[in-house]
């Protein structure tokens, strides 16, 4: 076991993680099948843009589909995002149905550019429900709107909702915003339908928070978001990593899809073209800070390299733990700080995650050992009682 996948060490045979494909695996699936977009939002983690080109072509995005749900038991959702993944049209329709007839929840992340009037939205939205579509996610906010008007985000979302889909509309949370979640409440239709209709329970609305990526930008977050040392016992676990697997438009898989990880060399395990899936995530198993990082978070982890590294400076400013995990990978001298220790927190950490994987497993009836998959247990719906983290970002 090593604490970077970069860093050339012998393995440790008495940490060593045996794995059982049962219990260890990832839970969500997301394919970014492009970085291509019709937006071209300033602080887009992933850049895109209009002009960015390439994508996966439909017959290895349902290939990985397979590979997945036939290789990783614990898998409950596929999840596609990107860039803009409504660029893929029809074949983003047989892609959910693939997930779907595979038994897997799925969830689309989108700009909402299609849903241009009431009827547009259903007419997009029919197809992916009759493919099995579980969930649609709108994004929004000062940024998107540039390019997308907020009347798209609330004809696509309340149409999704009044098909049975789970909508959700998650606005770009900043404290310079001029849109801010009370434009959204204040928007007649949709304030409307959040009074009136039948379908209400089934949308949500989430302020994130959104991160600069330029130098310069005027993103500043509200005193109580900013992940600084003195909160540290607040911060929890990274629930993304290990637990996703993403393929990115560049068919590479990668150990997380947090806002940073396209910066962070060592998130990207390998050439999904060239070995299995299975294979590429039990590998990262060996990299031992992608552990840590799932059981203690990025911010515990600096906190150690700062204990002892007294002269290094925790990172106040970050509001987002991606951006202190990004920290964690790119400087050099926390890199050298936890190459020196790591081995001090490995029977800890390893004892943490085994307890950890034993008790999600244990608590998720899905998970019950040698029962055949039945009705009711096999559908969207067993998948969905298991997602309840907010994973997969772009649009
Ligand atoms: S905290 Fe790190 S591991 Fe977790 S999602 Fe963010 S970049 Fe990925
Ligand atoms: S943030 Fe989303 S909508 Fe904006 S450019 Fe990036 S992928 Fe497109």
């Amino acid at each position: 076991m090593k604490v970077y996948s970069a860093q050339l060490s012998r393995p440790h045979s008495e940490c060593f993680l045996k794995v059982d494909p049962a219990h260890h695996g990832p839970t969500h699936l997301t394919i970014l099948p492009t970085y291509r977009c019709t937006a071209a939002c300033a602080q887009c983690c992933f850049e895109s843009n209009p002009h960015v080109q390439g994508r996966i072509p439909i017959e290895r995005i349902l290939g990985y589909i397979d590979q997945a749900a036939r290789d990783f038991p614990t898998l409950k959702l596929v999840v596609f995002s990107g860039g803009e993944c409504f660029l893929l049209r029809d074949d983003l329709d047989a892609a959910i149905a693939r997930a779907a007839e595979r038994g897997l929840a799925t969830r689309c992340v989108t700009n909402g550019y299609w849903a241009t009037s009431k009827r547009a939205a259903a007419e997009r939205i029919a197809p992916l429900y009759e493919a099995g579509l579980s969930e649609l996610n709108f994004s929004t906010g000062d940024d998107h709107q540039k390019f997308v008007p907020f009347d798209r985000i609330v004809f696509g979302a309340t149409t999704a909702a009044e098909f049975g889909l789970r909508a959700l509309i998650v606005v770009e949370g900043r404290k310079e915003a001029r849109f801010t979640m009370d434009d959204v409440l204040a928007h007649a239709d949709l304030a409307e339908f959040l009074r009136a209709s039948p379908a209400r329970a089934n949308l949500l609305l989430l302020n994130n928070i959104w991160i600069p990526f330029q130098d310069e930008a005027p993103i500043s977050q509200p005193d109580e978001a900013y992940r600084s040392r003195d909160r540290i016992e607040r911060f929890q676990g990274c629930d993304n990593v290990l637990e996703n697997m993403v393929i990115t438009p560049h068919e590479r898989l990668a150990s997380c899809c947090g806002l940073t990880f396209e910066h962070i060399p060592e998130m990207k395990i390998g050439d999904a073209r060239a070995r299995s899936l299975r294979e590429l995530y039990d590998s990262q198993l060996e990299d031992f800070i992608k552990i840590w990082i799932r059981v203690e978070g990025p911010e515990k982890i600096f906190l150690f390299a700062t204990q002892k590294d007294p002269g290094l400076p925790f990172p106040d400013g970050s509001t987002h733990p991606c951006q202190t995990c990004a920290a964690l990978f790119l400087n050099p001298r926390v890199r050298r700080v936890l190459g020196e220790h790591y081995l001090e927190k490995v029977p800890e950490v390893m004892f943490r995650y085994q307890m950890l994987r034993t008790l999600e497993r244990r608590s998720d009836p899905s998970f019950a050992p040698a029962t055949p998959p039945g009705p009711g247990t096999s559908g969207p719906e067993a998948g969905e009682q298991r997602d309840q983290g907010r994973i997969g970002f772009g649009a």
